[in-house]
């Protein structure tokens, strides 16, 4: 037997599929809400510059201001004091400010007086103990430069590896007298970050990418499964209403059965004090009492069907019992229909109720009759299945075949097509064959015509 596929249960594959989105939602949040703070930072850092900037000259001209004997001659003494007062209103307002650098260069002369100040920026970039950042104090010194020739600040965004800066430079006069220069700086990336940053990106986008992958391949998945479950629930819901069917059947056909059974035996009793009463053997009430007695057997095989007991059963020659039934179709049928035998002849004995095989047979084979009123072949086969597990018979007719949409419904009770049908034939020849454990299938042949497969095993499953 075909094993079926194992599935994954619905509630894990649906804990699966939430789980999945839930970690990609997670990963894209987190990068999305790292990427706006990276942004947030950046944003602030430039808007931190300018007004760090601003309020740093602001600061040093105030501070500049209180040099005593301003603007005198300005000796090695003065110079140190507009040092040391730059240097205080630098440090006081670079306090305010994170991520900013900064300081002063004086102009002592025409060279520059520099000093640079540690800002609050951790990290092996920012470090330069008090004096001028050593990576950038070449590009620091040009740009301050450049902003006392021109007496204005300057703006400059340059890349001096591993750094990428903004930097500020604004002069410092007093009183029309350019005395130096402030600059303040910001790292807009710092290359060991955004590596950091960028792998942390990739990794999350990739998880999350994965996660709704699977989580897609999943859903589908599910999909499957819950179009599966419905296929196979409204499979039930028919085999249910064919259930409540056969049961409605079953005690009506018991009913009807257990009321013909009396006025039977009263027939028959009334036909054999008939027989003794006129004290020879009548041929016609003989013939008489055999349709009583088939009749009466017919019965049992109702009530017998309607309470759904397996027929008692014993090894048999389906050979033989095809043989009977195309004999007692053959007498019955019109004819221009044929019956004609291809026996095995070599079949094992398989366990059977042989009057119930006749019965599926001739329901068979009158169906072939009425399939063909203009007449045909009927032709009965016999043969050993496949592997040897069972025995079956092929009723095969040279009629039209059946119809479409015909076929799913045949073994239906009270499908029929036929005006004078009752649909009840093949219903009952099923019910038989499945009570033997076998199986009643139905085809259309290639070359036209239809064929009904009564299959029977050799031996019951259950009895092995
Ligand atoms: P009934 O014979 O009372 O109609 P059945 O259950 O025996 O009930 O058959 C149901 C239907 O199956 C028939 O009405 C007919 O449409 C179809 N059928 C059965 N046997 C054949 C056949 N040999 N060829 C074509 N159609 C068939």
């Amino acid at each position: 037997m075909r094993r079926p596929p194992r599935r994954i249960p619905l509630p894990v594959q649906l804990a699966a599929v939430g789980l999945l989105l839930a970690g990609s939602v997670l990963a894209l949040g987190v990068t999305v809400a790292s990427v706006v703070r990276r942004e947030g930072r950046r944003l602030s850092a430039e808007r931190d510059l300018a007004i760090a900037g601003d309020r740093l000259g602001a600061r040093g001209v105030a501070a500049l201001a209180e040099v005593p004997n301003w603007p005198g001659t300005l000796g090695p003494a003065q110079w140190a004091e507009i040092g040391r007062r730059l240097k205080a209103a630098s440090t006081a307002t670079l306090a305010d400010f994170r991520g900013v650098e900064g300081g002063y260069f004086a102009l002592e002369g025409r060279r520059f007086l520099g000093s640079a100040f540690p800002t609050r920026r951790p990290g092996p970039a920012a470090r330069h103990d008090g004096g001028p950042p050593p990576l950038e104090y070449d590009l620091v010194e040009t740009q301050v430069d450049a902003s006392i020739r021109k007496a204005q600040p300057t703006f400059l965004v340059a890349n001096v590896p591993p750094s990428l800066v903004a930097l500020r430079t604004a002069p410092v006069a007093l009183e029309g007298r350019r005395l130096g220069a402030t600059w303040t700086m910001t790292r807009l990336v710092n290359p060991i970050d955004q590596d950091r940053a960028r792998r942390g990106y990739a990794l999350a986008a990739g998880l999350a990418t994965l996660g709704i992958g699977s989580a897609v391949v999943l859903t589908s998945g599910l999909v499957r499964s819950l179009s599966r479950l419905g296929v196979e629930r409204a499979r039930l819901q028919a085999e249910l209403r064919r259930g409540e069917r056969l049961a409605a059947l079953g005690k009506l056909v018991a009913g009807v059965a257990h009321e013909v059974r009396n006025p039977l035996a009263g027939i028959r009793a009334i036909a054999q004090l008939w027989r003794r009463g006129l004290g020879r053997d009548d041929e016609a009430l003989g013939h008489l009492t055999d349709e009583v007695d088939r009749l009466e057997a017919i019965v049992s095989r109702l009530l017998q069907f309607s309470r759904a007991e397996a027929p008692e059963r014993a090894p048999a020659d389906l050979d033989a019992v095809v043989a009977e039934a195309a004999r007692l179709a053959a007498s019955t049928a019109e004819p221009n229909v044929t019956f004609t035998l291809d026996l095995d002849g070599h079949l094992p004995a398989v366990p059977m109720a042989p009057a119930s095989i006749v019965q599926v047979l001739r329901n068979l084979t009158a169906n072939a009759a009425q399939a063909m009123p203009g007449g045909g072949v009927v032709r009965l086969s016999t043969r050993r299945e496949p592997g040897g597990w069972g025995v079956s018979v092929v009723v095969a007719d040279t009629g039209p075949g059946l119809a479409p949409g015909v076929v799913e419904h045949l073994f239906e009770p009270f499908f029929t097509t036929r005006p004078e049908g009752t649909g009840l034939g093949l219903a009952i020849a099923r019910e038989i064959a499945l009570a033997h454990r076998g199986d009643l299938t139905a085809a259309n042949l290639p070359g036209g015509g239809a064929a009904f497969t009564l299959t029977l095993p050799v031996a019951d499953p259950g009895d092995r």
